[in-house]
């Protein structure tokens, strides 16, 4: 990523915004997992392990822990969760969640394959959800999987509802080292309408520097166009994080789709601020992150100079997955849990049964919990290295591209270029004879861009 990327903090003219902000694929996988098959199963995922047993691709794995359950419903909220008070039930999903862990295991023993483990990241819902037992035994099966020495990250997604200081003591004993916070907003107002309390105090207790010394870092996240935001609330928000000063900043804009998550409806439409000021209040927050010194990362992450993630982006050592930009080596991800995500080997996506009895009958019978998965094709896995390259560097160059997949990159992506001229006469793109480049201008379209590259969306085959 040019230098000028990581400082430009321009928004694109509305009439820009309203011909190119169109679809919101997010391109943490390609193709998108509406297309994989259900009927990849059991046996499908035994095959994408022994590939990964056999893969020569040089990276290692994550482990990717889920914990779908909260207490109560925020009403921003886009994941898969089960609001639920009742702790046996969640007693009993850690029973499955850790024989998951098992037949994985047992898989890799019958196979002779040692696993080669450096990341853990268990998220939600709420993991913090979990008492000191439970949350013992998710530990216990981790390091079934991998010992604690090997481990180059160990993260945990935090709800500081849920927590005390002796939580995230106990934590960090348990070889935790990152934490993630979900922030949102720290306007009294802003958390009332997104049913979501937590007073910045919380934080200020929970974030002493004695705590803060027992890990690497943590992250905050963000959300811009919550409902009753202004541009001096939200410039408050933005100031109480900088004190903080987190780690990494995840400034995001809320989706709301409230067909697919019709608990958004609780929120008052009348109450969101206008296209407009949302994307005021955005380019305003990029420019005051810049200015304390953070580093942009892509669109909408950032991190302070000693981040390995910033190290990532300047040796080009960078993923993107469905938990955001990620610094190598695990370009695999194993899930665990139900509705977790799994990338195994280049060829392979995963994606586990999210209804939580179903998993836990499937586990129980022996059973890889598998919803449903793709067998990526060779012009699939050209195409995803060209999206993620572009999501992960804002370029790509075609040599690099035609020396890994063996192609002519020209003339094998001659209509992808001609889609790109639009984008080129905007200014979003430059296209010169060795690279593709987005512009700042462009940025706020990465996405739209990488879609030039989708065989998959019907304007694309028209
Ligand atoms: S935002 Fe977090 S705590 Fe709130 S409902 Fe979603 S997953 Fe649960």
């Amino acid at each position: 990523m040019s230098s000028t990327l990581l400082t430009d903090n321009r928004i694109p003219p509305e009439h820009l915004m309203g011909k190119y902000y169109t679809h919101e694929y997010t391109y943490n996988e390609y193709p998108h997992k509406s297309l994989w098959s259900s009927s990849f199963d059991h046996e499908d995922v035994k095959g994408a392990y022994r590939a990964l047993a056999k893969s020569d691709e040089g990276g290692s794995q994550m482990l990717f822990v889920n914990v779908p359950f909260c207490e109560h419903q925020c009403l921003f909220c886009i994941c898969y969760t089960i609001i639920t008070r009742d702790y046996p039930s969640i007693q009993r999903y850690i029973h499955s969640l850790c024989d998951e862990m098992k037949l994985y295991r047992d898989f890799c023993e019958e196979i002779s394959f040692t696993p080669d483990v450096r990341e853990i990241h268990i998220g939600g819902g709420t993991p913090t959800i979990l008492q000191r037992p439970e949350f013992d035994q998710v530990i216990d099966s981790i390091y079934s999987l991998t010992s604690r020495d090997k481990l180059l990250r160990f993260s945990l997604e935090i709800d500081p509802r849920t927590v005390t200081p002796e939580d995230l003591e106990y934590y960090a004993g348990k070889g935790i080292d990152r934490i993630s916070f979900g922030i949102q907003d720290f306007d009294p107002k802003v958390q009332r309408a997104i049913a979501r309390i937590q007073p910045v105090e919380l934080l200020e207790n929970l974030l002493t520097p004695e705590i803060r010394g027992r890990f690497v870092g943590f992250n905050f996240d963000v959300l811009c166009g919550l409902p009753r935001q202004t541009r001096e609330s939200f410039r408050k928000t933005l100031e109480l994080t900088l004190q903080f000063t987190p780690d990494r900043i995840m400034l995001m804009f809320l989706n709301y789709c409230p067909d697919a998550q019709p608990h958004q409806r609780h929120m008052k439409e009348e109450e969101f601020p206008s296209l407009e000021m949302k994307w005021e209040m955005f380019g305003e927050a990029i420019e005051r992150l810049l200015q304390a010194g953070y580093v942009r990362i892509g669109f909408d992450h950032f991190a302070l100079p000693g981040d390995d993630l910033v190290e990532a982006l300047r040796t080009k050592t960078m993923h993107w997955n469905s938990l955001g930009y990620r610094p190598a080596p695990c370009l695999d991800m194993i899930p665990f849990g139900a509705g977790s995500l799994g990338r195994i080997t280049e060829d392979y996506y995963v994606q586990n049964i999210a209804p939580i009895d179903e998993y836990q009958k499937t586990v129980a019978q022996g059973r890889f919990p598998v919803a449903k998965g793709h067998h990526l094709n060779h012009d699939e896995k050209l195409r995803q290295h060209v999206i993620k390259t572009l999501r992960c560097y804002m370029s790509v160059e075609m040599k690099e591209v035609e020396e890994k997949y063996g192609i002519e990159f020209k003339p094998y992506f001659t209509k992808e270029l001609q889609r790109l001229n639009a984008h080129v006469e905007d200014g979003l793109v430059h296209v010169t004879d060795d690279a593709i480049q987005i512009t700042p201008l462009g940025l706020t379209f990465t996405a739209q861009i990488c879609g030039a590259f989708d065989a998959h969306i019907p304007e694309n085959n028209s």
